[in-house]
């Protein structure tokens, strides 16, 4: 039978005959209100049931989790909180869900448990809220590319090269665990395997990315990366999906201005066209901070944190700068940082990240040209910087809550100059001559970068685990669903 989604039927602008819902039920109350969500919306739609001629064994089976169908009049409502609701003629239970075991009570859950839930987690309010908004903030990613001309490309998941060097990788193979083929040496003989090599889960997608912007100007990826991250935080997954542009001409600057545009621009899109969502999921945050002591409550709402992004600029900051300040700070000259800050050249922590971002600058940063000692091989080497202390054209981009968001660099176009550096660091020239063939014919300067989109949605969402804005999770020691 044809069916109404709830949203239409609650953003109808007139009272409507013969209208049939399909749902799951959140609560019923009375013998007689149904709360009915399809997922839809976070509103739900009420369905009053006339219970004095529904059979008693059918009014059994509105339970919450059920699946059912009714069909009646769009009226307006009599009781407070919706402007309609159904006046049900007609009810048939398409799937029952024992209230004994059904795990979705209508109750509050914590986080952990709705996680040991990821299948039925999003009947609730918040996870449905959370997974509309990542699919908005998703195609808002395609549609800020796609306007401005970039063309979409598929890097491949499973990669040949583990030079990017950007984390620990999954190893892919076909070979038995035992009885594996050995060379005389006793190591794995890959040359057995699948593809006759060594081969890994992509840890992301910028080198090939590189070699498309090089023919097509302006590309992005937005795909899973995969990193076997042992650290359990509450911002790295080991599969998470991230968003890289490369684009052939743009300098650094240029690559600055990107993200911040691109940012402003999928944060704008989420504000506009998940106002419910947001509206709900600002709610469940603020009751989250109340928990909280005073001294660690957020001082804005969910919408006044992404409207601050919208309204300000990012503020840029040089590497060098950073550090002046963090030697500076009360946490460093306290000791209170677990890594102190003693000289030029240490790497930030996220603890270092979240001082300037959180209490210094209380603003989103973008830091830029870090010492090229703890930046990859592929980053511009700046010109005219001192021995010891060359530094390369590398940018992150650091958000309150967060900590790094997006990392990013403008790319070493310089034949000689990259491959001096892959030897400092004995990287293989040979495994990446393809890489080094953008750089021998027709190299051009190129910047690009990495947002991990998982990032995004927590930002978006005010979410604080990463584990709850991904359907279904990979962490160390969990792959369940
Ligand atoms: P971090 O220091 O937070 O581990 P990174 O320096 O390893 O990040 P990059 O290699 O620059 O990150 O990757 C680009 C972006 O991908 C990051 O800015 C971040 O948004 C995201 N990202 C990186 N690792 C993860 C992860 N394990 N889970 C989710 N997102 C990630
Ligand atoms: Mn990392």
């Amino acid at each position: 039978m044809k069916h109404t989604k709830v949203k239409d039927l609650l953003n109808s602008t007139k009272i409507l005959q013969e209208v049939t819902a399909k749902g799951w039920v959140r609560t019923f109350r009375n013998n007689q209100f149904i709360a009915l969500n399809d997922g839809s919306t976070i509103h739900n739609i009420q369905c009053v049931v006339d219970f004095e001629n529904t059979p008693e064994a059918i009014l059994k089976r509105i339970t919450t989790g059920a699946a059912i169908c009714v069909s009646g009049d769009l009226v307006e409502s009599q009781g407070a909180g919706q402007k309609y609701e159904i006046q049900v003629k007609k009810l048939e239970i398409l799937g029952d869900s024992d209230p004994e075991k059904f795990p979705m009570q209508p109750k509050k859950h914590s986080l952990e448990f709705l996680r040991e839930n990821a299948h039925l987690r999003i009947r609730t309010n918040a996870f449905g809220a959370i997974m509309r908004v990542r699919s908005a903030l998703s195609f808002a990613v395609h549609q800020y590319f796609q306007q401005k001309g970039f063309v979409y490309v598929n890097t491949p998941i499973i990669t040949g090269s583990d030079a990017e060097g950007a984390g620990e990788m999954f190893q892919v193979s076909a070979l038995p665990f035992d009885n594996t083929p050995r060379t005389e040496e006793g190591k794995v003989n890959y040359k057995e395997d699948f593809f006759g090599k060594q081969t890994n889960l992509t840890v992301s997608g910028q080198l090939e990315a590189e070699t498309y912007a090089m023919a097509l100007g302006q590309v992005y990826t937005f795909g899973p990366t995969f990193r076997a991250e042992n650290s359990n935080t509450s911002r790295h997954l080991a599969e998470f999906w991230m968003i890289e542009p490369e684009v052939a001409f743009n300098d650094l600057a240029d690559n600055m201005d990107l993200a911040e545009d691109f940012i402003k621009y999928v944060v704008r899109y989420a504000v506009d066209n998940c106002a419910d969502d947001l509206k709900f999921l600002e709610s469940r945050l603020a009751d989250e901070e109340k928990q909280k002591p005073q001294a660690e409550r957020s001082e804005m709402t969910l919408l006044e944190k992404l409207n601050f992004v919208l309204d300000n600029n990012f503020k840029r900051v040089s590497y060098t700068e950073a550090i002046d300040i963090l030697k500076d700070s009360t946490p460093n000259k306290k000791k209170k940082f677990q890594y102190l800050i003693e000289e030029w050249g240490a790497d930030l922590q996220s603890e270092h990240e979240r001082f300037l971002v959180e209490k210094h600058f209380k603003s989103p940063v973008i830091l830029f040209d870090y010492p090229a000692k703890i930046k990859a091989f592929y980053m511009r080497l700046n010109d005219n910087t001192e021995p010891g202390k060359e530094t390369v054209r590398a940018m992150d981009i650091l958000f309150p809550g967060i900590g790094e968001i997006v990392g990013g660099s403008q790319r070493e176009e310089r034949l000689d100059v990259l491959i001096e550096k892959m030897k400092t660091l004995g990287i293989d020239e040979e495994e990446l001559w393809w890489y080094l063939d953008t750089r021998r014919f027709g190299s051009a300067v190129h910047s690009g970068f990495g947002l991990g989109f998982e990032r995004l949605v927590l930002f978006v969402t005010g979410m604080t685990n990463i584990r709850d804005v991904i359907p279904f999770p990979r962490t160390p020691q969990n792959a369940e669903f």
